[in-house]
């Protein structure tokens, strides 16, 4: 009755907060925010520009772009919190963004988070949440959420596998019978696939790129497999010797060239999760296959790339980008039937 009542004056939300995207969905409203995980600040002071609002999209634009006083910073590296400070107030931005009139009681949040986190990093995303502006708060492993939120059977008695390819960690999981049996996660992704593009044009044309422009490389001509027509693009950096803006056309076999590296990071992660399990569960993938997820997933043909070096049946989910926190939605949704995969700030993390 009581409980009722309070669920009339606030929301519950579940919070992919990502390396590279944020992404919230809300009980009764599904998905209400989906943006960038930066912010533009003020060197000198620290603060985040336009009174706190370059958050997001705003502050994306500006990445690469900015005076030498302002900066474009990323509160998160490798899937984890890299400055506290800024995670706290880009959250506090998002989280009143998806304030609703009338639910005056802080929000309930749940947050997925990376398999391969420690304890301190786990407090940091409990105490920033929290200080953000929510109120309860739980962390829940985000593989296990995208299980869920790519639609795979995990319930059944057979093996299922799922692959989230984000921008600072790729993570693996094989479930079976509503647990994971087999898992792994590093803190590798497509900030990786970026900077191999930096390296390779510095290293091949003697020009240097920031990793927003390998980032738009990677989107637009990116690949992990030969593609049945091969493409060409003129990118514009500068020249490592005379210091002067230079042009330069690039191939898409050259930047599949600079991604090997850390494609095969992400294959050696698939197969020590299949070296984990047992024969029955290996035989049940060979007919499930794995999905894939993450933003990673989107590039071009990574499916027949990974499903060439695994040898299993591979497909990318449906909404790669928010699976995640659709899968965290079903579980704040149903949250009782879900609360043994969750932790609070209370219990053992
Ligand atoms: P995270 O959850 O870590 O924030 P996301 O799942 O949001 O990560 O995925 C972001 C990553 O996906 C970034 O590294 C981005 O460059 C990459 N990405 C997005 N779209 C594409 C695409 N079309 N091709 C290749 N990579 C992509
Ligand atoms: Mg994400």
């Amino acid at each position: 009755m009581l409980q009722n009542l309070l669920n009339h004056f606030r929301c519950d939300l579940a919070v992919d907060l990502g390396t590279a995207n944020t992404v919230i969905c809300m009980v009764g409203e599904g998905l209400v925010l989906n943006e960038p995980s930066v912010v533009a600040v003020q060197q000198s002071e620290g603060k985040i520009l336009s009174g706190g609002c370059a958050v997001g999209h705003l502050a994306k634009q500006m990445e690469g772009r900015t005076p030498e006083r302002i900066s474009v910073v990323r509160p998160l590296r490798d899937g984890v919190i890299a400055d506290f400070e800024l995670c706290e107030a880009m959250l506090r931005y998002f989280l009143r963004k998806t304030r609703r009139p009338g639910r005056r009681l802080r929000p309930r949040v749940l947050v997925g988070i990376p398999g391969c986190i420690t304890p301190v990093e786990k407090r940091a995303v409990f105490n920033s949440v929290h200080r953000a502006g929510a109120g309860r708060v739980w962390i829940m492993p985000e593989v296990k959420a995208a299980s869920i939120g790519v639609g795979l059977p995990i319930a059944e008695p057979t093996a299922s596998m799922v692959c989230r390819l984000g921008g600072g960690t790729t993570e693996v999981a094989v479930m079976s019978l509503g647990e994971s049996v087999a898992a792994q996660s590093i803190r590798a992704g497509g900030d990786r696939m970026d900077q191999a593009i930096v390296d390779y044009l510095r290293r091949h044309y003697s020009l240097r790129i920031g990793t927003s422009t390998a980032e738009r490389l990677k989107i637009d001509i990116g690949s992990a497999y030969s593609l049945e027509e091969e493409r060409t693009v003129e990118l514009s950096g500068i020249d490592a010797v005379s210091g002067l803006p230079r042009r330069a056309t690039i191939t898409s076999e050259e930047i599949r060239q600079a991604l090997a590296d850390p494609l095969q990071t992400i294959i050696e992660a698939i197969k020590s999760a299949l070296d984990h399990c047992s024969p029955e569960l290996a035989a049940d993938l060979v007919q499930n296959g794995l999905v894939l997820c993450g933003g990673g997933a989107l590039l071009r043909r990574i499916d027949r790339f990974i499903g060439e070096q695994i040898g299993l049946p591979v497909r990318v989910a449906a909404e790669p980008l928010t699976a995640v926190a659709k899968g965290l939605l079903v579980c704040m949704e149903d949250f009782r039937h879900w609360r043994h995969w969750m932790r609070s700030s209370e219990e053992d993390v």
